[in-house]
C-alpha cells in the first residue's frame, strides 16, 4: 500500500444522496462499505464528514442569524452525520470494527473529546476514528478540519470524495464541455486559477506541509482504496512541477 494512514472527507451531500438535504439511507450504506473495504485493506482510517446536508453557515444572513451562532449550527449538523456513520459502520460490521467519533466540541455523553495523541492511538490499534463538529470553531469549514487533522494525526493523504465529480477540472465541465481534468495538479494552481471545488484554506495548510490530496468520484465503487494501493485515479493535488490534464 503505498498510503497506511489516510483521512476521508466526505460532504454532506454524500450522506443526502440525489436531494440537497436530509439523510439517504442507501448512500449511507456506501459510505459504510467504502469505508470498512479500505479498513479491510489494512488502511489507518479516519473520516472527517461534512454538515452540508443538515445546515451551511453561509445561510446565516438569510435565516437573520449571526454567522458564527450559524456555523454553531453547522458544526451540530456534521455531528449529527458522525454519530449516524458510526452508527451504521458499528451494525454493518456486526460490531467487530471499532469506530470512535471525536468531537471538537465537547458532548461527552454520546461521544469523545478529540485529543491528538489518543486519535493517533485508535488509529493505531485499527479503530475507524470520525472527527466530528469541525474545528470547533466558526468561520472555517469541514475541508479545513480535514487538512488540520490530517497533519495533527500524521495522515499520508486526504482523500476528497465527490459526488458527481471525478476530480478537478479546469472549468465546470457541467457548463464548459470542453473543460479537461487535471490528473496531477500543484497547490498553487487552484489558488491562482481560484478553483472552488475544496476549500482554498485547506489548500494552503496542505501546500505549507506537503500534504498529498486526492480528489475523486465516491460514487465509483473501491476508487479509495485503489488510491491507497497507489493508482491515481482521479486528481491529485501535490507539490509537483508541472500540472498534467488527461488526454
Ligand atoms: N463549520 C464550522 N467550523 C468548522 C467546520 C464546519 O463553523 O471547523 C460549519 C460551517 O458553518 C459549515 C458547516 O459547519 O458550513 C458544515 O460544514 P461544511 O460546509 O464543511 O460541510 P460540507 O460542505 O462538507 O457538507
Amino acid at each position: 500500500m503505498r498510503y497506511q494512514r489516510v483521512t476521508l472527507k466526505l460532504s454532506g451531500e454524500a450522506v443526502s444522496g440525489d436531494d440537497d438535504f436530509g439523510f439517504n439511507p442507501d448512500s449511507l450504506e456506501h459510505i459504510a462499505d467504502e469505508i470498512l473495504g479500505l479498513h479491510a485493506c489494512g488502511v489507518q482510517v479516519s473520516v472527517v464528514i461534512g454538515g452540508g446536508n443538515i445546515f451551511r453557515g453561509g445561510v446565516a444572513s438569510q435565516w437573520g442569524i449571526e454567522r458564527a451562532e450559524a456555523d454553531n449550527i453547522g458544526m451540530m449538523g456534521t455531528v449529527v452525520n458522525s454519530l449516524l456513520l458510526r452508527g451504521v459502520l458499528t451494525g454493518k460490521s456486526d460490531g467487530k470494527v471499532e469506530v470512535r467519533v471525536m468531537t471538537s466540541i465537547e458532548i461527552n455523553t454520546v461521544a469523545e473529546p478529540f485529543i491528538r495523541l489518543r486519535a493517533i492511538h485508535h488509529l493505531e490499534k485499527g479503530y475507524i476514528v470520525i472527527f466530528a463538529a469541525g474545528t470547533g470553531q466558526p468561520y472555517v469549514t469541514t475541508d479545513y478540519t480535514a487538512a488540520q487533522r490530517s497533519l495533527e494525526t500524521r495522515a499520508d493523504a486526504i482523500l476528497f470524495a465527490k459526488n458527481k465529480a471525478r476530480g478537478i477540472f479546469t472549468a465546470d465541465p457541467r457548463t464548459t464541455p470542453s473543460a479537461r481534468m487535471y490528473q496531477r495538479m500543484n497547490y498553487s494552481t487552484i489558488l491562482t486559477n481560484n478553483l472552488t471545488v475544496i476549500d482554498q484554506t485547506a489548500i494552503i495548510l496542505a501546500r505549507d506541509h506537503n500534504l498529498p490530496i486526492h480528489v475523486f468520484d465516491f460514487d465509483e465503487k473501491g476508487t479509495s482504496q485503489r488510491i491507497c494501493a497507489g493508482q491515481d485515479t482521479g486528481t491529485l493535488v501535490a507539490n509537483v512541477d508541472q500540472d498534467v490534464l488527461e488526454d
